[in-house]
């Protein structure tokens, strides 16, 4: 088991990547030194609310011992959270979830849609250092919401397509409509995904049967740390897992989507 942190830290840099979208840059102590791709920090939302629950967001990015993770305001939780500012405070617990091994495969596919693109992007960089090939397409509503778009420009990726469903960059459509031009005739036996829902089921559906397919999955989460089963995923097995221990990532033909 990763050991887990309890930090009080501070927002060294606040990213208004839209009015619905921010990234901060956290200063830690141990966190970032100890966070690898495919995990996720637990945030603990104001002292003064009335939000018992942390809330759960990948970890997109680290350098040294400063962590980066970006969110939409979708509720009360990423309200709060986006009115905090540099040099204020957050409480987190991390890193969570199970971090990613290298694969053995050489020529690797990402597929990421809208915020589902935040942790793809450390997967990327780790697995570039590893000298791995890299064929990526990104997607999201527009260019606005095209989050991470330089720092993906700026890697030594084998091929990158992005997509926007209002045509505003890239290929008009979704990420889906991207994937004979990202493929081409090239052999592939492994892909990462990470998006809503639909688009890890739509991408199960078409490339299941030759490709091993690793998906980033949301759940509602409570502890963090595989105790209270609010975050259980069932598998095609009858059996459950907790998403917070087991995941985030897993491997989609053993899911129930
Ligand atoms: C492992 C993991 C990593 C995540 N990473 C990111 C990230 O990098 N960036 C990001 O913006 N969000 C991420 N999320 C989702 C994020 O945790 C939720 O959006 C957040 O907790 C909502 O808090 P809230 O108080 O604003 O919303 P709430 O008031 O709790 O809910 C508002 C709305 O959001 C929906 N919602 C809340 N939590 C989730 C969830 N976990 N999955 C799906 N829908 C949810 C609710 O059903 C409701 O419709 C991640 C979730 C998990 C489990």
């Amino acid at each position: 088991m990763n050991k887990i942190f309890w930090e009080k830290v501070k927002i060294k840099e606040k990213i208004n990547f839209s009015k619905e979208i921010i990234g901060f840059w956290l200063i830690t102590e141990n966190i970032g030194k100890n966070s690898k791709m495919g995990q996720f920090i637990h945030i603990k939302i104001n002292e003064n609310s009335n939000l018992l629950l942390r809330r759960p967001f990948s970890i997109a990015d680290v350098k040294d011992s400063e962590i980066f993770f970006i969110f939409r305001i979708v509720g009360k939780g990423t309200f709060l959270l986006s009115k905090l500012n540099k040099n204020d405070e957050i409480d987190i617990l991390g890193p969570l979830g199970k971090a990613i091994e290298i694969p053995e495969e050489k020529d690797i596919l990402i597929f990421g849609g809208g915020l589902g693109i935040a942790p793809l992007y450390l997967l990327s960089k780790t697995l570039i250092e590893n000298k791995k090939n890299l064929f990526v397409i990104l997607g999201a509503k527009n260019y606005e919401e095209l989050i991470l778009k330089e720092k993906f420009e700026n890697l030594n990726l084998n091929k990158l397509i992005f997509c926007t469903e209002d045509g505003s960059y890239g290929i008009k459509g979704k990420v889906t409509d991207g994937i004979p031009q990202l493929i081409e005739k090239r052999e592939f036996k492994i892909a990462y995904v990470s998006g809503p829902l639909e688009m890890l089921r739509k991408i199960k559906l078409m490339l299941e049967k030759r490709i091993k397919i690793y998906g980033f999955l949301e759940e509602r989460m409570g502890c963090g740390v595989g105790l209270c089963a609010c975050c259980a995923v069932p598998k095609i097995d009858g059996t459950y897992i907790h998403l917070c221990e087991e995941g985030p990532c897993l491997l989609l033909e053993e899911i129930l989507l």
